[in-house]
């Protein structure tokens, strides 16, 4: 790479975005597809025709030889399904390289591949892909040469959500028209939408390639399985950092370079939390483009980590005892015209929109933090979640010094002040001064914390969706907003109505607000007191999707039918069920196939020694006798670890899928999955480092 490499030449080269359409399409068309992107008009049938032929010609020039229609399907992955643009044989021979507007619109992957948690039974076997021409279409250049990736929504024929996108389409619907008329009654009459940005910054980890080879778990599961932890001190070995930093730099621009060139604007950084552990974050976008964005910064971390014979971990917990990955969503509300509704305001009007604005975010969280605690759930964060390391599984929000000040002004304040008297304001606090910006203090133990203009998420895992986490945010803001609507537009004296609001709502949801310390044991005896809700596991965290309350909040607003969120119920209670069958499944293997022989020519070797000494004379084999005692201990309880876990696999796999199986499977396979791994961590601390049939801990996090 030339050291006077020019991003801005790079950036979005390989994205079919605003300016290339201008540039290529007939003005007519281009206005009527401006329309459709920002209108959610429907796009006729016509002009998808003379888009897609554009496209292909563009993608064509940038090498592409086929189309996909990339989608977010409930694996938790993308999925794509690749058409070559080429056309039946002509009489001559010939082929013709062919995209019509049918195709751009829409697609039909073979549905029957992908989760759909029973909607398939009671609905309609076939699924199709439909073009979300609010994010834009992008080729993606890798060994299989080039292809134009269309953004798609996945759903069934009859209309159910299939995948992460739909419900975050239908979300920021939304929480749009709730906003709108929240600012309208402001006195806003310019915005025409507002939209959640996000920016979601990407946590993951870095092992050598030949070593990730070595360890079976890695492969299977992406997260180590046995391991005992490195001794101390060598975390502070100066030596591998200056090592580590070269190869690791050199990675990170050709990510960077990748992702630019997509469209994703990445600015790198170093995490210093663990060995081995980095981390990513784009500047903020729209949400539905944050949200493709993150799945091709996942993507594109794990390939390019091959170029440079590196093995990218995006699991939540790598490596026991060593902190875990996650992804902080960053969230705000912003107009068209650029007017963020998280911004405290210069002046004392916009404050108070703020504030109506900040206590109704207090009172969503508070009133479904269940649901936000649920979004953030999968097997892999359950090892994260309240390990004093990621935020603990209790949701709060964090507000700093400041802000906490003035909510508890305004819940003290008796009488408001109607007159704006000074720096007063009418709600009875004092007009906010402009100290958000820098002088929040970023209390990192906080899962939803505020800083400056945003909300923080901090509980999503590194290897998950910010789809979900998004699609709940946009829809219980959007309740809470529409709750305050309709009392406001309905008031007679506005200005009273509001102040009555932001301290009605200021009070009755204090108990969501924390500022203390989340990792401290008096935290969850607090919170208990407090009546919040402690989900410190996958699934219990399920039930959150299906209880009364959430049915009626996604119906109200049309994200999710009832069935839908049974349907993703199911679901997840089988990609739990899958997880933890792999993880045991792979523990047994590496116990049985490759563990307990090399334990077991090691005993034979200290046998061997303590004869062969004794033989030759009369020296004091003690050591040898000791070491032969505790290992053949330890491998009497590594097989019977062993034979207890292959007995829980088998029953929680025969129970018939769902939250009963998961149940198995969180109660009886992981503890005797714990209770294998055990002795085998404390074999490894003894056996000949030269034996041991994978790499160690060291080896991984600090030799990259
Ligand atoms: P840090 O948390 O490392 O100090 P920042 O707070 O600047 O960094 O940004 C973290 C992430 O939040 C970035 O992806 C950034 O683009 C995003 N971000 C910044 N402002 C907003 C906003 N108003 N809405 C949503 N995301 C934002
Ligand atoms: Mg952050």
């Amino acid at each position: 790479m030339s050291e006077n490499f020019n991003v801005s030449e790079v950036f979005g080269e390989n994205v079919f975005n605003d300016a290339v359409m201008q540039e290529r399409l007939p003005k007519k068309v281009y206005k009527k597809l401006k329309e459709v992107i920002q209108e959610d008009r429907e796009l006729d049938l016509e002009t998808a025709d003379v888009v897609a032929h554009e496209m292909k010609e563009w993608a064509i020039e940038k090498g592409a030889t086929h189309y996909s229609h990339w989608f977010q399907p409930l694996t938790g992955y993308t999925a794509e399904k690749h058409d070559s643009f080429i056309t039946a044989p002509m009489s001559n021979g010939k082929v013709l390289m062919s995209f019509s507007g049918k195709e751009l619109i829409k697609g039909e992957p073979d549905a029957s591949s992908f989760p759909s948690g029973g909607l398939r039974a009671t609905f309609e076997a076939r699924g199709y892909t439909a073009w979300d021409c609010t994010s834009p279409a992008f080729v993606r250049q890798d060994a299989a040469g080039a292809t134009l990736c269309i953004p798609t929504a996945f759903c069934s024929y009859t209309g159910e959500a299939l995948d992460q996108k739909t419900p975050l389409l239908r979300s920021m619907e939304a929480i749009n028209e709730q906003s709108l008329r929240l600012i309208r009654l402001f006195g806003n009459a310019t915005s025409k939408r507002v939209t959640p940005s996000v920016g979601a910054e990407q946590e993951y980890f870095l092992v050598d390639h030949d070593k990730y080879l070595k360890r079976k778990d890695l492969i299977f599961t992406g997260r180590t399985l046995f391991g005992a932890m490195p001794p101390k001190g060598q975390e502070l070995d100066d030596h591998y950092f200056g090592a580590i930093r070269e190869r690791i730099a050199a990675y990170m621009r050709d990510v960077n370079i990748e992702l630019w060139k997509l469209g994703v604007s990445a600015k790198t950084q170093h995490n210093e939390a663990a060995p081995a552990q980095h981390e990513l974050a784009p500047i903020y976008a729209e949400v539905n483009i944050a949200v493709d964005h993150n799945q091709l910064v996942m993507e594109t971390l794990k390939k390019v980590a091959g170029r440079h014979g590196l093995r990218c971990l995006l699991h939540e917990k790598p490596f026991a005892g060593v902190n875990g990955s996650g992804k902080h969503n960053n969230w705000s509300l912003i107009t068209d015209d650029g007017i963020n509704l998280l911004d405290p305001g210069k002046t004392p009007h916009e404050n108070i929109q703020f504030l109506l604005v900040l206590t109704c975010i207090l009172k969503a969280v508070d009133k479904h933090a269940d649901l936000l605690r649920e979004s953030a759930a999968d097997a892999g964060n359950d090892h994260r979640l309240g390990a004093n390391e990621a935020p603990p599984a209790i949701i709060s929000i964090f507000l700093g010094e400041q802000l906490q000040d003035v909510m508890s002004q305004l819940i003290s304040t008796g009488e408001a002040t109607r007159s704006l008297k000074g720096e007063v304001l009418q709600t009875g606090v004092k007009s906010l001064p402009d100290f958000m910006k820098d002088a929040t203090d970023r209390n990192r133990t906080s899962p939803f914390a505020f800083t400056g203009n945003k909300f923080e998420f901090r509980m999503v895992g590194s290897n998950d969706s910010i789809a979900a986490p998004n699609v709940v945010l946009n829809t219980i803001v959007a309740e809470a907003f529409s709750d305050v609507c309709d009392i406001l537009e309905n008031a007679e004296d506005f200005e009273r109505a509001v102040h009555d609001l932001i301290k009605k709502q200021a009070s009755e949801h204090q108990r969501i607000v924390f500022n203390g310390n989340g990792y401290s044991h008096e935290w969850i005896e607090e919170a208990e007191r407090r009546g919040l809700p402690h989900i410190n596991n996958m699934v219990d965290a399920v039930p959150a999707l299906t209880t009364e309350k959430a049915v009626a909040l996604f119906e109200k607003f049309n994200v999710f039918t009832r069935a839908e969120l049974e349907s993703r119920g199911e679901i997840l209670y089988e990609n739990y069920a899958k997880a933890l069958n792999i993880e045991a499944r792979a523990m047994i293997d590496m116990a049985g196939k490759q563990i307990i022989p090399v334990v077991i020519k090691y005993t034979t070797l200290l046998a061997n020694s303590i004869n062969a000494v004794t033989a030759a004379c009369d020296a004091n084999v003690s050591t040898q006798i000791e070491l032969l005692q505790k290992v053949s201990d330890l491998l009497v309880e590594v097989k019977e670890a062993l034979a207890n876990l292959i007995e829980a696999t088998d029953k929680a796999s025969a129970v018939s899928e769902g939250r009963e199986q998961a149940i198995c499977y969180r109660d009886e396979v992981k503890t005797a999955m714990d209770a294998l791994r055990a002795p085998v961590d404390q074999l490894e601390m003894i056996v000949d480092k030269e034996m041991w049939p994978m790499p160690s801990y060291g080896d991984l996090i600090f030799e990259v």
